[in-house]
């Protein structure tokens, strides 16, 4: 049995379980992603919608990603902070933001995706593969 990982909001409204490991992790350079960061990418751990308690109310934002896909962003109304994704076509699937993890020093990215997107000043971990796109699960 692995250790839980919980995390949340910035202000506590939105906390968040997770039971089980992650089945995906990557550094994400798409431009929603860059947009919604405030720098060259975002960073996500993919789990299991079952593996996943969640409480507090999050507001949601649907958009079309780069892949022509629906993903609803899922953020905190008080505090702003964006905390999990959900996708039109993987239901079952969440993708919680590394940094709203409480220990974000347990994620260990697997991949950069949406590199062709990427700009040369945001330097991510060279050993990691990288993949155009979003790799097909
Ligand atoms: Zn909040
Ligand atoms: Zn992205």
């Amino acid at each position: 049995m692995s250790e839980t990982y919980t995390g949340g909001c910035a202000c506590g409204a939105i906390r968040y379980e997770i039971s089980g490991e992650p089945i995906f992790s990557n550094h994400c350079q798409c431009r929603d992603c860059q947009r919604e960061s405030g720098t060259g990418h975002s960073s996500y751990l993919t789990v299991r919608r079952e593996h996943v308690t969640l409480s507090g109310h999050a507001a949601t934002w649907d958009m079309v990603g780069d892949s022509g896909n629906v993903k609803t962003r899922a953020f905190c109304p008080t505090c702003g902070l964006a905390v999990y994704l959900t996708f039109a076509g993987m239901p079952d699937l969440v993708a919680i933001r590394a940094t709203s993890l409480d220990d974000p020093s347990r994620y260990k990215p697997q991949a950069v995706t949406y590199a062709m997107r990427g700009h040369a000043w945001d330097y991510l971990d060279p050993a990691l593969p990288k993949f155009d796109k979003m790799p097909q699960a």
